[in-house]
């Protein structure tokens, strides 16, 4: 996530508008070589459900009815709130699940996901995330494939099939976090203008202190075309 100092809602857009074309024109050949090469298998360490390998796990819209009816507590406003308006209320693109003290996911038991036939998107499949990241030419390009080396086995047989399923998962998940974003950003924008307010990097940063200190802040997190409202403190996080 990113947090916004100061804030051009249309060059945002665009950039992400781009990035999506950017997806739909990455080469599905060039990513199936890369799976095979890597040939990643997991083998049940479960670190990548732990925040020492993933920050938090972020949630799609159909994630969030899913793991809401499993359990409700499992959801928070997703960190790093984006913007904050000039009365103190944040604002984030979505949900994420709630991690334990310790930095292991709520679902996670024993080592194991509890919720492992319906986990979220983003776990279905990690650690095949894509990022448009420059390589060493200063080259954009899409990259893939996390945290490599820290878990897992690599060069292990994956067959076209697998890959196959693979690679129109991830698709569909990056292009669906892309338009995830792109909503939120044009109902901030929307909010912002009907509403007389705007992002203010000062009650952002006044309201984070607060948050820092143990007090209570007011996040509109961005669902269904709607914001909800929650109220959190550090202790949620
Ligand atoms: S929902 Fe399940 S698979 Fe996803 S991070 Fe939590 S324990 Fe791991």
């Amino acid at each position: 996530m990113t947090v916004f100092t100061s804030f051009c809602f249309e060059d945002r857009i665009q950039e992400l508008n781009e990035e999506l074309s950017g997806l739909a024109a990455y080469p599905r050949e060039r990513f199936l070589e890369i799976l095979k090469e890597v040939g990643f298998e997991c083998n049940l360490c479960g670190k990548c459900c732990t925040r020492d390998f993933n920050d938090h796990a972020f949630l799609l819209v159909d994630d969030v009815g899913r793991v809401n009816l499993l359990d409700e507590a499992a959801l928070i406003p997703a960190p790093y709130f984006e913007f904050c308006d000039q009365a103190g209320t944040f604002y984030v693109s979505g949900y994420a699940i709630r991690a334990n003290h310790d930095g292991t996911c709520h679902f996670l038991e024993n080592g194991r996901c509890r919720i492992y036939g319906q986990r979220p998107r983003i776990c279905r499949i990690y650690p095949y995330m894509l990022h448009r990241e420059e390589d060493e030419a200063g080259e954009v390009e899409w990259r893939q494939i996390s945290g490599l080396n820290r878990h897992g086995y690599y060069h292990s047989e994956v067959d076209d099939t697998e890959c196959g399923r693979i690679w129109e998962e991830v698709n569909d998940y990056e292009a669906s976090f892309l338009k995830q974003e792109i909503a939120f950003l044009e109902a901030v924008k929307a909010h912002f203008e009907a509403n007389g307010l705007k992002h203010s990097p000062m009650a952002y940063d006044r309201h984070m202190r607060l948050f820092e200190r143990g007090g209570k802040i007011r996040v509109n997190v961005f669902h269904n075309g709607q914001f909800v409202p929650r109220m959190v403190t550090k202790k949620d996080y």
